[in-house]
């Protein structure tokens, strides 16, 4: 359940109903908007009547979620979100592209990718140091070395630091080197890390899973959320259907879908979305057009000889391309 506040209920008001939602055993997350305080209701809500709630001072109007997500609903927070990564917002008409190889490989190979995504107004630095791959046998990524590198090459290039956590122990290191946890498709619904970046400030890039419906992965946020965190961004990365030609299909109506459902931020990658570079840019431009607050791209400074993902990579000279052209697509739509 949320509770909606009216304008002029007061501080006591809300007291009034913290302590009556607390003293049943649940518990409180506030909203508070320029007009409206939401109080989100947390816990089995069968111990608490709409009806008594509805009667107590301040309150306008309860309503119960049907949805089990609550903290990431749009209900609970009418407004979009933004989410500040240390100084560089994502949501609420920004335009933020994060981009970088799929995985780092080198320091060389990592300081000629950065210069290219500062180059073409990127952000955010990518790069996996821990790859969750199909076969035991591909790249697993450089660990903490990989890590290490990324702060190097964010740091000589002024951006900000993306990159993904397959395993909850590794929680700390991540957060010594990066500004921003990765989720992966693979572990969308690994509650115990959900719970666990839940439990860490730091911002949480949350990719939807190979087959996860939208209200899965809403309520794969919800972990995140529940636990204290509201620095969430959505990533539409494709999903498994039985189309054969790309490696998945994008889904686009995701992005209007999770603008009515939820107040985060949500951006696209067309580059898993896909699997094909040739179809990186078209993707981008389209996800801009639907209202996306940003994309996540892999670039590669010699895709041809990547340790992973170097068919859906772009070379520098596309990912310029692909920026210029993502440029007048937002301009278009009175973005910034
Ligand atoms: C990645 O970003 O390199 C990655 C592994 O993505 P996903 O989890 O979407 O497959
Ligand atoms: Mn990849």
């Amino acid at each position: 359940m949320i509770i909606v506040m009216s304008p002029s209920s007061t501080d006591e008001d809300l007291k009034r109903v913290e302590n009556a939602v607390e003293s049943r055993g649940l518990r409180c997350h506030l909203s508070k908007g320029e007009e409206r305080t939401i109080v989100g209701v947390i816990g089995d809500k069968k111990q608490i009547s709409q009806l008594e709630v509805n009667m107590l001072p301040g309150v306008e109007k309860s309503v119960r979620i049907t949805e089990k997500y609550k903290l990431v609903s749009r209900e609970f927070h009418p407004q979009d979100s933004v989410v500040d990564v240390d100084g560089v917002k994502i949501g609420a008409g920004h335009l933020t592209v994060m981009a970088g190889p799929c995985a780092v490989e080198s320091e060389e190979q990592l300081m000629e990718a950065a210069k290219c995504v500062k180059d073409g107004g990127a952000q955010f630095l990518r790069g996996g140091a821990f790859k969750p791959r199909t076969s035991p046998y591909d790249f697993q990524g450089l660990a903490e070395e990989g890590l290490k590198l990324l702060r190097k090459a964010g740091d000589a290039y002024g951006l900000k630091v993306v990159t993904e956590i397959v395993n909850q122990n590794d929680i700390d290191l991540i957060a010594k080197y990066a500004d921003m946890f990765q989720i992966g498709a693979r572990n969308m619904q690994n509650f115990q890390l959900l719970k666990e970046v839940g439990r860490s400030k730091k911002p949480v890039l949350l990719k939807r899973g190979l087959c996860a419906t939208i209200s899965e992965w809403l309520n794969a946020a919800e972990y995140i959320a529940s636990e204290g965190n509201m620095n969430i961004v959505l990533c539409e990365r494709g999903i498994r259907t039985y189309e054969t030609f790309t490696r998945n299909t994008l889904d686009l109506s995701a992005v209007a879908a999770v603008k009515e459902l939820s107040h985060l931020p949500i951006v696209v990658d067309p580059s898993h979305g896909t699997g094909r570079w040739q179809m990186v840019q078209p993707m981008s431009c389209a996800a801009i057009a639907a209202g996306a607050d940003g994309l996540i791209i892999e670039v590669h400074p010699h895709p041809e000889v990547a340790l992973s993902d170097g068919s859906q990579s772009l070379t520098p000279k596309n990912f310029n391309a692909t920026m210029d052209k993502v440029r007048q697509i937002a301009n278009l739509m009175g973005r910034e």
